[in-house]
């Protein structure tokens, strides 16, 4: 089995070696991630520049820096290598729950593979302040994780996270109750004003989301998918027309300026 392993915190992270380390045992590994960090960067690709990838000593691994975003890295992984089984990415400084998933460059590693055909699991864990990753702890359950997740062939991409003492694992769904996007105001040493993106959680999350189960201590696993379709608002539109009528409205048009104005300059 081919391995590809990223992740959007940078090649030198200590995560990816973690994860590096437990995708070993099975199969083939290669490590392709961008060289510096890219984190909530979500599924940017660069389609303006050419994009350079170099060998780099990382440990016993086949690793490889890009300078690009995580899709990007994944995007050049798979076609460099010709056939990739899996890519997991992760292991990442900080865990992606509920909204995240819609800015994290961890899970748009994940993403890219699952959209070139191949599959794709994301690995976060907690970090703060007080708090430092302790990736030798984790390592059992990321290996268990594996074990769980590798036989299920239909699972095309999977959201992983790992609190920092994990009591067991449990199957959950995104929760998207809350929104940690607030902008916070505040002025510069000059008194010129400057803005904080926030990405602190706002209130506790729903049971069986992911969320809530890293809250109580279990690995949170979330099997996501790429259509994002809503059905139930295209079943209810079909429903009174698949092809809604192309008239315009009865509102008088307004008189275009382009054609208004040159008359006007001629009285
Ligand atoms: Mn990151």
């Amino acid at each position: 089995m081919r391995i590809l392993v990223s992740n959007d915190d940078g090649v030198y992270s200590p995560g990816i070696a973690a994860l590096a380390k437990a995708a070993k045992r099975f199969g083939e590994v290669r490590i392709v991630a961008p060289d510096v960090e890219q984190s909530s960067m979500g599924h940017a690709i660069t389609s303006s520049r050419p994009l350079r990838i170099k060998r780099i000593h990382l440990d016993d691994f086949d690793a490889y820096r890009v300078n690009g975003t995580p899709a990007d890295s994944v995007a050049l992984g798979m076609h460099w290598w010709g056939h990739v089984d899996v890519v997991v990415s992760g292991i990442n400084l900080g865990l992606n729950l509920g909204n995240s998933c819609w800015h994290s460059g961890t899970l748009a590693a994940a993403k890219q593979a699952a959209l070139l055909g191949s599959r794709g699991i994301a690995f976060s864990t907690n970090v703060s302040d007080s708090l430092e990753p302790d990736f030798t702890a984790l390592q059992s359950y990321v290996v268990r994780v594996f074990e769980l997740l590798l036989p299920i062939k239909t699972l095309s991409l999977v959201n992983v996270n790992l609190p920092a003492k994990p009591k067991g694992i449990r199957w959950t769904r995104q929760s998207v109750r809350q929104y940690d996007g607030r902008v916070v105001a505040d002025k510069d040493p000059a008194g010129r004003p400057i803005f904080w993106f926030t990405v602190t959680p706002l209130e506790g999350a729903a049971e069986g989301t992911d969320r809530w189960a890293v809250d109580h201590g279990w690995v949170s696993i979330t099997p996501l998918r790429l259509d994002l379709t809503d059905e139930a608002d295209l079943a209810r539109a079909l429903a009174v027309s698949n092809t809604p009528p192309m008239k315009l409205s009865r509102k008088k048009p307004q008189t275009r300026r382009s054609s208004s104005k040159p008359s006007r300059r001629k009285k």
